[in-house]
């Protein structure tokens, strides 16, 4: 069962603020009349044609967009099926806004992926309406597809998220060939830490560690995820063996720095992980398989050494 607690929490706040919208239309005028219904409730944003619509989607994307069909240069169809042909901009609602009330017309805009077709003249309460429910719809679709890919314990991403993840930034990093680091970690004696304080209690460790995780990784395309039970991965793109490895030893140190008592371990007196890193360099040999490989074979010889600790290794090189 999915505790949808923290994660629900921390995605609503990111839809946090009034909703976007980006009006298109090449008449100002009508521009104005959808201004005048929304700039209440909404962010409203404007294009006065397709390619400046487009460009507004790429960089800024708005949660819906109010399309006119007939514009000069790239029309609302033309617009609609690029918005609908990228992954970055696929699941942005699209309203068809159009004079024209031809059946035909209407039944092409919605193949083309638009959510709903109005007729202008507008009526301002109708579209109102209409928007609002596109948009539940929306911000219901977005968090859906979000939890798909969250651990539900504890909030960071889930090993599905992971296993894509790794293999994008293997191909990314092989084609750029540019380095890739990942560390595997896993907690020391944590069946022990069960036995002595809990589930309950180790349910509670295993959110705290996963947060101090969270604060050791500094760039956006860093990742933690829930990797197994009591085991984490962190996929770092572009991070040379050397700062990765500073990474591996903060991870460490973070998390017995948090002081959660562990009475039961031999390691410490609180709880500890052990810690394996793998780098491949930019003109690395193999597939995603042997980074991820070598991270566990870091981490299996960790645990043989001690626990407690980081230990890395660098992919081979081709020939
Ligand atoms: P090692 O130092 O070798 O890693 O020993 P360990 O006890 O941590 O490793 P082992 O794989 O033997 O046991 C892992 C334990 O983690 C067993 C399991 O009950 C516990 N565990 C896994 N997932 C969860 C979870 O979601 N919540 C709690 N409370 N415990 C979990
Ligand atoms: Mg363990
Ligand atoms: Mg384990």
């Amino acid at each position: 069962m999915i505790d949808l607690q923290t994660p629900v929490a921390e995605l609503l706040d990111s839809t946090h603020g009034k909703p976007r919208l980006l009006v298109v239309d090449d008449q100002p005028i009508n521009i104005q009349v959808m201004y005048r219904c929304f700039a209440g409730d909404y962010q409203v944003f404007m294009a006065t044609s397709g390619e400046q619509a487009l460009a507004i989607c790429k960089s800024n994307p708005p949660d819906l967009i109010l399309l006119d069909v007939v514009m000069p240069g790239l029309d609302g169809f033309e617009v609609c099926k690029r918005l609908k042909a990228d992954d970055a901009t696929q699941h942005i609602p699209v309203i068809f806004v159009t004079a024209h009330t031809d059946p035909a017309q209407e039944t092409h805009g919605l193949t083309l992926g638009a959510v709903d077709f109005i007729a202008k003249p507008v009526n301002p309460d109708v579209v109102r309406a209409r928007v609002k429910t596109h948009l539940t719809l929306k911000f219901q679709s977005d968090l859906l597809r979000k939890l798909v890919f969250l651990d539900g314990l504890t909030g960071v991403f889930n090993r599905r998220y992971f296993d894509q993840q790794i293999s994008t930034e293997w191909s990314r990093a092989a084609r750029n060939q540019s380095t890739l680091s990942l560390i595997l970690l896993d907690v020391d004696y944590f069946k022990r830490f069960n036995d002595h304080y809990g589930h309950q209690a180790g349910d509670d460790a295993l959110r705290v560690v996963a947060n101090a995780l969270k604060t050791c990784l500094r760039r956006p395309a860093d990742l933690v995820a829930r990797y197994g039970g009591e085991e984490f991965g962190c996929i770092l793109p572009e991070t040379s063996y050397e700062d990765a490895l500073l990474i591996a030893h903060e991870l460490e140190r973070k998390v017995r720095e948090l002081a959660v008592p562990h009475a039961s371990s031999s390691v410490d007196s609180v709880i500890t992980i052990s810690v394996g890193l793998a780098t491949r360099p930019g003109n690395a040999d193999g597939d995603v398989n042997n980074l991820v490989g070598l991270a566990d074979s870091m981490l299996y010889k960790a645990k043989r050494t001690g626990r407690g600790r980081v230990c890395s290794g660098v992919l081979a090189t081709m020939a």
